[in-house]
């Protein structure tokens, strides 16, 4: 598992190169991009990430201060905006109220509390959490998503109903707990599956990951 964990990932490095992901200006920004870009593309989280930041809500204080309905209006874009902006509330009470405001203490936790506190924030699930976890705060949780879970079940590296928590061992039983590696290499299964190895419709021919992947063949059945 482990070699072939690592032929994968050289694979799709090779053929789309470093990925530059999260695009967050701070830790702080990296959280609300992680909270809004729950089932909605990036494209428009961008948006309402522009918009938080026109309006100065792009701090704890400011959304702590700022009434749900008023975070709601400018993070409209990525729908489900009025529980999203419950969720961004939600996240800046914890933070202040446990951690002063002050991420730096939050972030000093070992990664398994780290992971555990944010679980307990009301609309942080597993994939949020480890975004979190790796992309703010810099430690070495591997994140599981939909294209994670689509890739692999048709490498059959899985079945596809596994829980998160065990497609995230797979990863991490079999890859040192290396930060870089992890951002990377999630990035580049984000990539390969929107742009190749899509829901409907994989685009197979030249695939990079041709020869490792027994779907073409059963496809072609
Ligand atoms: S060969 Fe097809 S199914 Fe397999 S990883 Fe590539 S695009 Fe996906």
């Amino acid at each position: 598992m482990r070699s072939r964990l690592i032929e994968i990932y050289h694979r799709l490095y090779a053929a789309y190169g470093p990925q530059h992901w999260w695009p967050g200006e701070t830790p702080f920004e990296v959280i609300i991009g992680a909270i809004l870009t729950q089932q909605v593309s990036w494209t428009s989280v961008e948006r309402a990430i522009t918009a938080l930041k026109q309006e100065r809500l792009m701090s704890p204080d400011a959304i702590a201060r700022a009434p749900q309905e008023h975070i709601a209006a400018f993070i409209r874009p990525t729908i489900y905006y009025n529980e999203k902006a419950k969720k961004l509330k939600a996240v800046v009470e914890f933070l202040q109220t446990r951690y002063g405001g002050d991420l730096t203490a939050l972030f000093a936790l070992p990664t398994a509390r780290l992971r555990a506190e944010l679980l307990a924030v009301h609309g942080i699930g597993e994939e949020t959490a480890d975004s979190i976890v790796l992309y703010a705060a810099g430690k070495p949780s591997f994140v599981v998503d939909a294209y994670t879970r689509r890739i692999l079940t048709r490498l059959e590296l899985i079945t596809g109903n596994e829980p998160y928590r065990r497609i995230q061992k797979l990863f991490m039983d079999n890859l040192p707990p290396d930060v870089e590696l992890y951002n990377e290499y999630h990035a580049l299964l984000v990539r390969h599956g929107k742009e190749r190895c899509l829901k409907r419709t994989p685009r197979c021919d030249a695939c990079p990951l041709h020869g490792l992947c027994p779907f073409p063949r059963q496809y072609r059945r």
